[in-house]
């Protein structure tokens, strides 16, 4: 792997520094990676916008093949990708496989996509006019993505963007940068021409954005990370009006009703919960569940939480690994002294690991005011809270909506009327109803208010990355 390299005009290049990249599981340094500067970023800048006339003219079928054999070599190296992931982030193999296997498919399905991006044609009020959209790239497009899924966050740019036919400038967290040179060693085999796809790894994220803010030729950033970052970027890209997609932080509440199959709901909780140790945008943050059945939810979901075995992700067995860092633990760590200080009580029984792991915790008697209630925890922690006979369904969905966030919510109910009413009322992108999954490569993945705008997946994903130029054409 060229670990210390950056990928820039198809040439693999060196910076005039590394930076060290760790095992969060071990604390040990793995590798060294090309710590990119402003110049270097402007060079892969240079490299996207002269690749990008080729790029956008080459016909949808073609550029579809090279994409479906990009994904095709992803798929391919799963197994070996996952290990690279699982060293740098921390998740299980497992976990970290079924991840590039699913980046793989947003690549895969973005490829189909290539050849569906079509124009329009719009009545006209004259006989001696017509009037017609048609479908242009945005142009070179930064794609910056963070380290809780280093590799399905970057082909859930890259496949939409270069299915539009924009050429694409990556910066990946700095704390996951290998995970992002195997995927562009895929597609460099996969054969992009040079420049069509760069890849900038640095531990100077401000410098990178810097660059990328000046020059004018950079039409469209792609951001996905936390939502302070996502401020800024929107406060710097003012200047030169560049578009942006933005998706940030969440808060996702999870609504039990008393008529819910309970152990699915406590089953799907636990999975979405602590999946990826509950370093997850979608991850549940609130949980209320009816008082009538919070005991058996409670239960079960204690039971689900302890059967986890905590430890390096890459030991056989073990089903959830570390915490990215120390400032991740402490957060954790601050949420739930908050919670018990304040009166909620811990369900599960307290093992706390050595390094970075934390055991997956469940807390009851948690009330709305609680810190962990209003700041993303992004660790194991899962926070019951109830609601009773006494509130209405609009007054347990206004309590999930009274968040600044606006991302994932889940809803578990039998009652389809309930169904319908609470997913139109929750102020939410993505609402997931009794267990279904929130981000395969069709579904349009996205927040509104604190969580963002812009949307990954789907057809509507695509459209993130096209102008539609209207032509309004007089027949004389
Ligand atoms: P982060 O904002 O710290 O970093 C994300 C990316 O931004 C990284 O590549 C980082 O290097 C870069 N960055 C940092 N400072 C920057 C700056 N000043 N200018 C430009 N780029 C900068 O976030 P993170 O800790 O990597 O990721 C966790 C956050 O991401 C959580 O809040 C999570 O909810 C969010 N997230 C959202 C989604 C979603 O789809 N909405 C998905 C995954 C993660």
């Amino acid at each position: 792997m060229k670990t210390g390299q950056a990928l820039v005009g198809g040439r693999w290049r060196d910076a005039a520094a590394r930076f060290p990249v760790t095992d969060p599981a071990t604390g040990e340094t793995i590798a060294e990676v090309a710590d990119c500067d402003g110049r270097l970023t402007v060079e892969a800048v240079d490299a996207a916008a002269a690749a990008l006339p080729a790029w956008r003219a080459m016909p949808a079928h073609e550029r579809a093949a090279i994409m479906r054999r990009a994904a095709e070599l992803l798929a391919g190296r799963a197994g070996a990708i996952g290990a690279v992931m699982t060293a740098e982030q921390g998740k299980p193999l497992a976990e970290a496989t079924g991840e590039v296997v699913a980046g793989a498919d947003h690549l895969l399905w973005a490829a189909e996509e290539t050849r569906r991006v079509y124009g329009e044609t719009i009545p006209s009020t004259s006989t001696d006019t017509r009037i017609w959209l048609l479908p242009e790239p945005v142009g070179v497009v930064a794609a910056i993505t963070p380290w809780n899924f280093p590799v399905s966050m970057i082909t859930r740019k890259l496949g939409p963007a270069l299915a539009a036919g924009c050429t694409v400038v990556l910066k990946p967290s700095e704390l996951t940068p290998l995970s992002a040179v195997a995927v562009a060693e895929c597609l460099t085999e996969a054969g992009f021409p040079p420049g069509v796809f760069n890849l900038v790894t640095t531990a100077r994220p401000q410098e990178f954005a810097e660059a990328i803010m000046a020059d004018p030729r950079v039409r469209k950033i792609s951001f996905t990370g936390s939502t302070a970052v996502g401020k800024n970027l929107i406060r710097q890209s003012a200047d030169d009006v560049k578009r942006l997609s933005v998706e940030l932080g969440g808060h996702a509440p999870v609504l039990v009703f008393p008529d819910a199959d309970v152990a699915a709901a406590a089953a799907g909780v636990a999975r979405s919960k602590f999946m990826n140790a509950g370093q997850a945008c979608t991850s549940p943050n609130r949980i209320y569940v009816h008082e009538s059945v919070a005991a058996e939810f409670t239960d079960e979901l204690v039971k689900l939480a302890e059967a986890i075995t905590v430890g390096n992700g890459a030991d056989p067995g073990v089903t959830m690994g570390p915490l990215i860092d120390d400032r991740a633990l402490a957060k954790v760590r601050r949420h739930i002294e908050d919670a018990l200080a304040h009166g909620a009580r811990l369900a599960t029984t307290r093992r706390e690991g050595p390094g970075r792991l934390h055991p997956p915790t469940v807390l009851t008697g948690v009330t709305d005011e609680m810190l962990l209630c209003r700041e993303e925890t992004f660790g194991p922690v899962a926070p019951v809270l109830t609601f009773g006979d006494g509130e209405s369904t609009e007054e347990v969905v206004a309590r999930a909506n009274a968040t600044p966030y606006g991302l994932a919510a889940y809803l578990w109910t039998r009652d389809l009327a309930r169904v319908v009413r609470v997913c139109e009322d929750l102020q939410f992108g993505i609402v997931s109803v009794n267990g279904a999954p929130l981000a395969p490569p069709q579904g349009p993945f996205g927040g509104v208010k604190g969580s963002g705008y812009g949307r990954e997946g789907g057809h509507h994903g695509v459209e993130d990355f096209v102008e539609y130029k209207y032509v309004s054409v007089g027949l004389g």
